[in-house]
């Protein structure tokens, strides 16, 4: 799906409608960072004045994190990024106990799931709960899997793809009464949900991501409550407390501290005027168009998220038509080197994989302008409509004879080939 330079220049304008896979860093984010990369380039461990600037900076921005999970400065652990946070929590778990299995599910994000694939070719014991048709998981469905040689169960917070919410809270008060570590993977929720409560819960680990919450890519929070045993995953120096060695990475904390701030100022602007562009946008396709179903379930979501089944078309040739008209969305699936697999989270809500093919995935932000959504809500139907009427999926072509899915897959495939040819040329 690479565009040639001149192909970029034709859209200097962007429809940015990929906020799960990564935010536009705040301008008052990079305001704050900017003299951390220029004059006060001080190493934060330094014993001068010149370095014990910018530990002071470094302190100030680990309270404003903590303000974000209502909890301690001291819980907090700045890392490289939500996916170190992933890692570092199930690896120190497992360390600080001799219990040898792991709970968790289908649809966590690859940090989870291939740490947990290693972990199983490593001889541990991982289950990985499946979840209901609307992408739900119940705590009762968690309580079951726990075993006497349970020593982590990882649930993440809220889901990447389809924004659905698990009740992480309630799973967490279940593990702390099983005496077993509760880790989520928040990655997705700062700025969309109120986090304040995270210290007052029973949840002992947490990762956060600065790039999901407009601050920079790089930079990564792990949460520890009080007393949680860590085991540092990345060994070194004596910063993070012992507890992740390497220098900071300066600039990046200090951006994610005022990210932290904005993300507590704009919640409401989140669950309120983003949640209602998402509604419309949602509410306005599914009246333009048939054959459209909105995966997740509806009232246990993110507000930013919208995750659409677009039947009888591939999502691969709707993103590159959208790219080219300047909008920006993603599948859930992986595009690699020709061949289109169906996203591990929509497979593990049941969906056929000619479904899961047809799916796109919007996610909104404080950047979204009602505009952006009426130039999407402008192109999308009538491309829908068109790539419909040349769909070999759509069974409205089969011209009375036996619909025939293998022969329609492969002639859909070889259809996109030559577009994706034709666009890279
Ligand atoms: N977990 C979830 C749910 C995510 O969405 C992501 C990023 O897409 C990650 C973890 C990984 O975060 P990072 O890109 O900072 O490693």
């Amino acid at each position: 799906m690479s565009a040639t330079p001149s192909e970029q220049k034709k859209h200097p304008e962007v429809v940015y409608l990929d906020n799960n896979a990564t935010t536009r860093i705040a301008p008052e984010v990079f305001e704050a960072m900017v003299p951390f990369l220029t004059e006060h380039y001080g190493n934060p461990s330094s014993a001068y004045r010149f370095g014990k600037f910018v530990e002071g900076h470094l302190k100030e921005a680990r309270e404003k994190v903590a303000a974000l999970l209502g909890c301690s400065p001291k819980e907090i652990i700045f890392t490289s990024c939500g996916t170190e946070s992933d890692n570092m929590a199930i690896w120190s778990a497992l360390q600080t106990s001799a219990k040898r299995h792991v709970v968790t599910t289908q649809v966590e994000h690859s940090a989870i799931m291939n740490q947990t694939d290693y972990l199983e070719r490593m001889g541990f014991g991982v289950t990985r709960l499946p979840v209901q048709p609307d992408g739900t998981l119940t705590a009762a469905d968690v309580e079951k899997a726990i075993r006497d040689d349970t020593g982590v169960v990882s649930i993440m917070w809220a889901n990447n793809e389809t924004g659905v919410l698990f009740p992480v809270e309630e799973i967490a008060a279940i593990c702390k009464s099983k005496g077993v570590l509760f880790h989520t993977d928040a990655v997705q929720t700062p700025g969309k949900l109120d986090l304040s409560g995270v210290a007052k819960s029973d949840i002992d680990l947490l990762s956060i991501s600065g790039h999901k919450l407009h601050a920079p890519k790089g930079v990564g929070v792990l949460y520890a409550r009080k007393r949680t045993k860590l085991i540092p995953y990345v060994i070194g120096g004596g910063q993070e407390r012992g507890k992740r060695g390497g220098t900071e990475n300066v600039a990046s904390i200090i951006g994610l501290g005022r990210a932290a701030e904005l993300a507590i100022e704009r919640l409401s602007d989140e669950q309120t005027r983003v949640r209602a562009m998402r509604d419309l946008f949602e509410e306005t396709l599914l009246q333009r168009l048939p054959h459209l179903f909105i995966n997740g379930k509806r009232d246990q979501r993110l507000p930013n998220t919208s995750n659409i089944a677009f039947d009888f078309v591939e999502a691969e040739a709707i993103l590159m038509r959208l790219d080219r008209k300047g909008i920006c969305a993603s599948s859930g699936s992986a595009c690699t080197t020709g061949s289109l697999d169906p996203s591990h989270v929509l497979s593990a809500m049941g969906m056929t994989p000619a479904r899961a093919r047809s799916c796109v995935r919007f996610s909104f932000s404080h950047y979204t302008r009602e505009s952006d959504v009426d130039y999407a809500l402008e192109i999308i139907p009538p491309m829908i409509e068109e790539l419909r009427a040349m769909s070999p999926l759509n069974p409205e072509h089969t011209d009375n004879f036996a619909y025939d899915v293998t022969a329609a897959r492969e002639k859909e495939e070889k259809m996109m080939a030559s577009t994706m040819a034709s666009i890279n040329e």
